[in-house]
């Protein structure tokens, strides 16, 4: 999917460097910090002007699969599989 509009994406990995597109910054002193849940992890990607972790991202992308179930979103399916109750 091509989001002219979106910003680029950035991956940091704590402690060895940056992502950018397709720039790539070695750089021990990166730290990997989820504005999402505060914690340092070993890898964050940015959303806008936060940077989010992985299980803070899939939480989100559950949340959204979730919601288009209960409101009967098209194309609504259960794609993780995950809804347990
Ligand atoms: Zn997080």
């Amino acid at each position: 999917m091509n989001q002219t509009n979106a910003p680029e994406i950035s991956v940091k990995i704590h402690h060895r460097g940056v992502v950018r597109g397709d720039a790539v910054t070695d750089d021990a002193a990166t730290e990997a910090l989820c504005g999402l849940c505060g914690g340092t992890q070993a890898v964050v990607a940015s959303i806008g002007e936060l940077d989010a972790c992985p299980d803070c991202l899939r939480a989100r992308l559950e949340a959204m699969s979730v919601a288009r179930y209960l409101l009967k979103a098209e194309g609504a399916g259960l794609p993780w599989g995950k809804i347990s109750g």
